[in-house]
């Protein structure tokens, strides 16, 4: 007998578990031992080995590998060696990078990977989706995907959408009921669930019977390769400059070399040479360096609480120019606390601290307690928004409440309590016979319920102008009166009383059907109601996000609110946080509904709240601004938040509250659902791209002064200035340490107070392409200058020359390195402040003495000791670049 045939009972002795409580964690590993991990196989992954190989691939790197050969066959024994150590241990690097690239990316597959929530002893707890076994017994609602297949014990208005395995995208309803017919196709199995498909409405509870490979979705492994481009914008700009770059170096090169030959130089030598120097100025290394740079960023984001889930976003965070924002949560704590409420005319306070249910109510705005009692209606409206509810509170230690659910059912809950009423004796006075769940395009929920005495009610909460739509009548003075036009008006007034205080309104109404009516859908439940009364709630803006709004205006970063709440409560919070000033406007959903994109292109730019929207809303958004040529960052939780969030630049999913399916879609998630995250996370983009800018800059101008060096050398009838090894050396020490310590650079102070990066631009923007020629050309130039006076000083000693050419060369990039930290000149920054760099510095020189003064060493890097006189020459030489060019921005500055 198959699964979606078995009754209840049959269900619980083939899978050996227990319903109400779940598997035990010691069954569950046991079964995991026998069974293995609930995970899809994956394809294979590159061997550590392969990847080491792969290193040496390069053309150049191979062409050099040849050199060395025949440099062996020939007898230069030594420089063979030496070269192939160079090549092994550059390649070494590289592997290092790669993998290290690699590990970061599969760790953040890792951070996103999905939960779920599963009865185990008793308890409903959160595992990853992983450590699901059959016999599991897991509860999952709208925005959430399936973590295994499951048959369904318990549904609620359930819907699940199963394209990814049956091709239909409309979502199938599900039930509980036992299937007779045995074979059912996928489509047609009701009272199932599949691994990987996704509710889009209601809630369920199912009993796992598949993982892993075994499930329907395992059986389709094709499916199952989407992975995503992991490779940024950048990266690809770097691989079509990599091939300008490579040819670009390669004819350098090969000018070094026929030129050299013309000039008399030995063939062989300058072969060795040439093929050296493109090794050198070739910069194959960048989009390894590149990833490292990123990934390392974006770990620093992970500490901030941001996971960023698609590598191109962390360039294009540093392009946002609009923030949209979710409130509830998002700006706000999310910690909602009923304090006014309003029926027929009346109105009460009520006093306590978060979700701790004690209390008292008062009357208006006097400070006596009152008897509740005595007060009919407002009892009514309590008790109606604990049962119309799908929240509980917790007691986690003691006079610490917390609320499992949602929080504005929470607050309800909460002010029901500090009345005197229990969750548990309603729910046994009272029977919930069909629900209607919460959605917020609805912006409703509702029940049917049972009375003890057989009587049929539907209760509806919601946003109050919605309920107000719904009812016929309405409670005053205990009395149900027609709902007139007058009585309207004063409805409405209360609703904006509560409102301009900064309060999240919700509206209690109910009606009573006839006791064998069984309604068909929430069209049906929520009409013709008579309208209780209001209930106004508290939600303290989160402290941070004021300055985080502000430091964003300063970035030239607009922040936009987007709201479910009502249009008053939106404008009151927005004011506090500094989002809403004189010249913006508020749109509301009304409004936004009869526009068309092209319209609100035209108003968006002035407008920064959005209130009473629904979620399909966020994408006429998102569209406008991107019109306007904004790059947008959009936040979202929801199952119908997921367009906007996948249309958007960067799409922003909630960590805590966010459904699957937001998540999914997203490119960040914020671990804490906080707006200062994204805040910190766009600062953390933009210095990894200037970071990026900063060790391009400084490896393509250390490149062209390697080449230049050669190459003036060649045209002016001179000897070597470097030799193979020593070329080499300088690629794998000066270009290599300094330039990561460049990745691992702190922000310049001003990163949040320049206008957003514009998306299209070019890696040499901004003075870039000018600043690497510049510094290359006067790099090769001073090195140039050194080798000629030191050979004119002693032409007899060749070696000698070179090695004052060689430490010229790597002392005018050490201290170019420091030049490269800031867009502006040397001394804009102190150099002691990214100490990474310091020591990368230092070893270099130290690695460069060693090179020169260690005996052992001196024949294979061709160097000869220098004295101190040399260095005096060196070093002002060295300096001269960097201190010539930043003197020159000093003098313009002071034009
Ligand atoms: P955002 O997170 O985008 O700021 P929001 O939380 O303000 O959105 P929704 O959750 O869509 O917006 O809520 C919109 C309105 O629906 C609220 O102002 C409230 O009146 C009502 N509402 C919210 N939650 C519930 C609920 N659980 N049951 C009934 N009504 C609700």
């Amino acid at each position: 007998m198959k699964f979606h045939e078995m009754k209840e009972k049959d269900i619980e002795k083939v899978l050996n578990t227990d319903f109400s409580k779940g598997l035990t964690e010691k069954d569950a590993k046991a079964r995991i031992k026998q069974h293995g991990f609930n995970e899809l196989e994956e394809g294979e992954k590159q061997s550590a080995l392969l990847l080491f190989f792969s290193q040496f691939k390069d053309f150049m790197v191979l062409v050099l590998l040849g050199a060395v050969l025949i440099s062996g066959i020939l007898g230069e024994y030594i420089d063979a060696v030496a070269i192939i150590a160079i090549v092994i241990i550059n390649g070494l690097l590289g592997f290092y990078q790669e993998r290290r690239a690699e590990k970061s990316l599969q760790a953040l597959q890792e951070l996103s990977a999905p939960q779920v929530t599963v009865l185990r002893s008793g308890e409903w707890i959160k595992i990853p989706s992983k450590e699901l076994v059959a016999g599991d017994v897991i509860k999952f609602s709208s925005g959430d995907r399936i973590g295994a297949d499951v048959r369904l014990i318990h549904s609620n208005s359930l819907e699940i959408e199963e394209s990814a395995l049956t091709g239909e995208s409309l979502p199938v309803a599900k039930t509980t009921e036992s299937l007779e017919e045995k074979e059912l196709g996928i489509g047609d199995l009701e009272n199932m669930a599949f691994m990987g498909t996704m509710v889009t409405r209601g809630s369920g509870i199912g009993v796992v019977v598949a993982t892993g490979m075994k499930t329907a979705m395992g059986q389709i492994a094709d499916l199952l390769q989407n992975a995503q481009s992991m490779i940024t914008p950048l990266q690809r700009k770097l691989q079509q400059l990599g091939k300008i770059l490579i040819t670009v170096a390669l004819l350098l090169t090969v000018l070094v070399v026929v030129v050299g030959v013309i000039q008399g130089h030995d063939v062989y030598t300058m072969f060795l040479a040439g093929v050296s120097l493109a090794v050198a100025a070739i910069p194959e290394g960048l989009p390894a360096i590149v990833t490292v740079a990123l990934s390392l960023g974006v770990q620093r984001m992970i500490k901030k609480n941001a996971i960023v889930r698609k590598l191109p976003a962390v360039e294009t965070l540093g392009c946002a120019s609009v923030i949209c924002s979710d409130k509830t949560g998002t700006m706000t704590q999310n910690k909602m606390t009923v304090t006014n409420l309003w029926s027929g005319g009346s109105t009460w306070k009520v006093d306590g601290v978060g979700y701790q249910p004690k209390g008292r109510f008062y009357r208006g705005d006097t400070d006596n307690p009152i008897d509740i009692k005595k007060e009919k209606a407002l009892q009514q409206m309590l008790m109606f928004g604990m049962i119309c509810n799908h929240a509980s509170i917790k007691e986690i230690e003691e006079s610490e409440f917390v609320v499992d659910g949602d929080p504005t059912e929470g607050a309800l809950l909460v002010a029901a309590m500090k009345a005197g009423y229990n969750q548990a004796s309603l729910a046994k006075q009272f029977e919930i016979v069909q629900e209607f769940p919460f959605d917020s395009a609805r912006k409703m929920m509702s029940i049917v319920m049972k009375d003890s005495n057989g009587r049929q009610f539907v209760v509806t909460k919601g946003a109050p102008d919605v309920l107000v739509g719904r009812s016929e009548s309405i409670l005053w003075d205990g009395k149900r009166q027609l709902l007139s036009n007058n009585l309207k008006k004063e409805v409405h007034s209360a609703i904006d009383e509560l409102a301009s205080q900064a309060l999240r309104t919700i509206a209690i109404g109910f009606k009573e059907i006839s006791a064998t009516t069984i309604i068909l859908d929430e069209k049906e439940a929520e009409k013709g109601l008579t309208l209780i009364g209001l209930q106004g709630m508290i939600d303290p803006p989160r402290p941070e996000v004021r300055q985080a709004v502000k430091e964003c205006k300063e970035a030239g970063i607009k922040t936009v609110m987007i709201t479910g709440d009502h249009v008053i409560t939106a404008k009151a919070i927005a004011k506090q946080l500094g989002i809403l000033s004189k010249n913006n406007k508020v749109l509301d959903g009304n409004a936004l509904s009869n526009m068309s994109v092209e319209e609100l292109e035209d108003v968006v730019e002035d407008v920064t709240v959005f209130a009473r929207v629904s979620p399909e809303h966020k994408l006429k958004i998102v569209k406008a601004f991107q019109n306007n040529g904004h790059v947008v960052a959009m936040t979202g939780d929801g199952v119908n938040d997921a367009p906007a969030i996948k249309t958007a630049d960067i799409g922003v999913a909630m960590g805590i509250t966010g459904t699957d399916v937001a998540k999914e879609a997203s490119a960040l998630v914020l671990v804490d659902d906080n707006f200062a995250t994204i805040k910190d996370a766009i600062k953390e983009g933009r210095n990894i791209y200037e970071n990026i800018r900063k060790f391009i800059r400084y490896l393509l101008a250390s490149n062209v002064g390697e080449i230049l060096v050669m190459l003036f050398a060649m045209l002016l009838a001179l000897p070597l200035p470097l030799v193979p090894i020593q070329i080499l050396w300088v690629n794998l020490v000066t270009d290599g340490l300094p330039a990561m310590a460049l990745g691992l650079d702190q922000p310049e102070g001003d990163v949040m107070r320049r206008n957003p990066r514009s998306p299209k631009e070019g890696i040499f923007a901004r003075g870039l392409g000018w600043k690497v020629v510049s510094r290359g050309f006067l790099i090769g130039l001073v090195t140039l200058i050194a080798f000629v006076i030191a050979h004119n000083s002693n032409p007899e000693h060749l070696e000698y020359a070179q090695t004052v050419a060689f430490s010229t060369l790597v002392l005018a990039q050490l201290i170019h390195v420091f030049d490269c930290r800031s867009e502006r000149s040397i001394f804009a920054r102190n150099p002691f402040e990214n100490m990474y760099l310091v020591w990368a510095v230092i070893s270099s020189v130290l690695l460069m003495f060693i090179v020169i003064y260690y005996p052992p060493l001196q024949p294979i890097f061709h160097t000869v000791p220098i004295i101190a006189k040399d260095w005096i020459m060196i070093f002002a030489l060295a300096a001269t670049p960097t201190f010539l060019l930043a003197g020159s921005f000093l003098a313009r500055k002071r034009k």
